[in-house]
């Protein structure tokens, strides 16, 4: 087996039981990146040297009996992520010269554990959008290639470096945010595995802020048990940040092997949109009747505000989102262009500093939450999300995880549904209303495309109960037995 061919969960075994090395691992990841990154872009900054450097304190951390199953392991960070001494841009212009004098809860606890950090992955600008072309640091280009067609093809977004490297076998695993889907799309478009957990059940503490009330991080890999292995180490109460959860944390790899036996599985009708690609239908179904024979019962559900969902989370994440981003003034971070007066230094800098979908998102919310307009719309929008998380709370008096698919559509051309913003938007009609309902989502590789490409299926759960999100989730990946390998990868 191919060094590229491991998951986290064997190299750990490999490492425990020294048949290989973290400095070996590492050397070839290391080599992977700087091999495959110039063509895929999948990092904005690569850290070579801190991770071998890690890579040796790993193998003696090892040697000593002190090891986690993370530790020696080498991931990919989304650069959202602010590292302490190394460059964290966000993929915004504005935080060039950014370098955190402090590390986010989340990657200091992998950090804890022993991962070792290859390099910050690249993202859309602030995490906004759904293919990584609004990143100020050039597009990602998705490994997978349709059938017979050398067109580059987007990985989704805003994870879309993290998923890149992953699928491309630069990285074992990445961390990834998700504030409308940015987990779970980019992992669908990429045949990975990817959790957005519950809002609360990992830190937002030194996550460079997008929508405060939907950000959530989490792990994205090459299989639900990877998963399951960085979430036991992401997750935890943080008393820096006060809507991060005072729960403990399970061990999320004992719900694997749970089976479905006996669960109630819901499948919502108002997921099944018109015009939606019918091979996607297709796999949803064949979902249900994996499920079926794994010893579920499928239920017929509604969640009768899910039309809602993206007219909601286009108000209320751009609304946290230009309160967020006030604080990007030329002053206190990053990147400033001096002007005549301090006005015309703050105008020039974010003029400068910003890209065009950050632009936009700045004036909807800025809009929406003006004397005026604030009742009709962000107050409004609050009501509509009260409503859809009340719709998640009774369906799951009625069901123990729901089943959809996780996107409309496989990864797209790089360069398409640029012309209408709408028809980006409308890439997260099923990852939205869990970000807005605050309940925990994976998307799981499913099966591939008439093109080729991975098509991935979303398991939601109750909030904080990722365990039968991992129990059903395990269950699809088991049945649906995703081998298919993208094209351009370390081999
Ligand atoms: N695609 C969505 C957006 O553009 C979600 C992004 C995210 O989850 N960070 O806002």
């Amino acid at each position: 087996m191919s060094i590229f061919d491991l998951t986290i969960a064997v190299a750990a075994r490999a490492l425990a039981a020294k048949q290989i090395s973290s400095v070996e691992l590492v050397t070839a990841y290391n080599g992977a990146v700087a091999a495959l990154n110039p063509r895929l872009n999948a990092f904005i900054t690569t850290t070579p040297d801190l991770a071998l450097a890690q890579a040796k304190a790993a193998d003696a951390r090892i040697a000593a009996g002190e090891a986690t199953p993370l530790t020696g392991i080498p991931l990919a960070m989304k650069d959202l992520f602010c590292t302490a001494g190394v460059r964290t841009t966000a993929a915004s212009k504005i935080l060039e010269p950014f370098i955190p004098p402090y590390e986010s809860t989340v990657s200091g606890k992998l950090k804890t554990a022993g991962a070792v950090m290859l390099g910050k992955a690249n993202l859309d600008e602030f995490a906004m959008g759904s293919s990584n072309i609004t990143s100020g640091y050039g597009p990602v280009e998705n490994p997978w290639k349709r059938t017979g067609s050398d067109a580059r093809l987007v990985p989704g977004g805003s994870s879309g470096g993290s998923a890149a490297a992953v699928a491309a076998r630069m990285a074992l695993g990445a961390t990834g945010t998700d504030t409308g889907g940015s987990i779970r799309q980019p992992a669908a478009f990429t045949g990975l595995a990817g959790i957005k957990p519950t809002y609360g059940r990992c830190s937002r503490y030194g996550i460079i802020a997008f929508a405060s009330s939907l950000d959530q991080a989490g792990p994205m890999a090459r299989n639900v048990e990877d998963c399951a292995l960085l979430l036991n180490a992401m997750a935890g109460f943080d008393e820096r940040d006060s809507t991060s959860a005072q729960r403990a944390v399970p061990d999320f790899t004992t719900a694997l092997n749970r089976g479905v036996k006996g669960l109630r599985i819901g499948i919502p009708a108002e997921y099944r949109l018109e015009g939606t690609n019918p091979e996607i239908l297709a796999l949803w179904d064949k979902g249900l009747a994996w499920l079926r024979a794994a010893g579920a019962e499928i239920v017929d559900i509604s969640l009768p505000h899910t039309q809602y969902g993206l007219p909601v989370y286009y108000i209320v994440a751009p609304a946290e989102a230009s309160s967020n981003l006030a604080r990007y003034d030329g002053v206190r971070f990053g990147a400033r262009v001096d002007g005549v007066d301090l006005i015309d230094m703050y105008e020039r800098t974010r003029a400068a500093g910003f890209g065009a979908e950050v632009k936009r998102r700045i004036m909807i919310g800025t809009y929406v939450l003006s004397h005026g307009y604030y009742d009709a719309y962000y107050l409004k929008a609050q009501k509509v999300r009260n409503l859809i998380l009340r719709d998640f709370t009774e369906a799951f008096a009625k069901v123990d995880a729901i089943l959809t698919p996780t996107a409309p559509s496989a990864a797209f051309g790089l360069g398409e549904k640029m012309d209408d913003p709408v028809t980006m938007y409308l890439n997260d009609v099923f990852t939205v209303p869990a970000s807005l309902a605050g309940v925990p989502a994976m998307s799981v590789p499913a099966g591939l495309s008439s093109e080729g490409l991975p098509l991935g299926l979303q398991v939601i759960g109750r909030h904080f109960d990722e365990e039968t999100v991992f129990a059903v989730s395990a269950a699809l990946e088991k049945a649906a037995g995703f081998t298919a390998l993208p094209e351009l990868r370390a081999k």
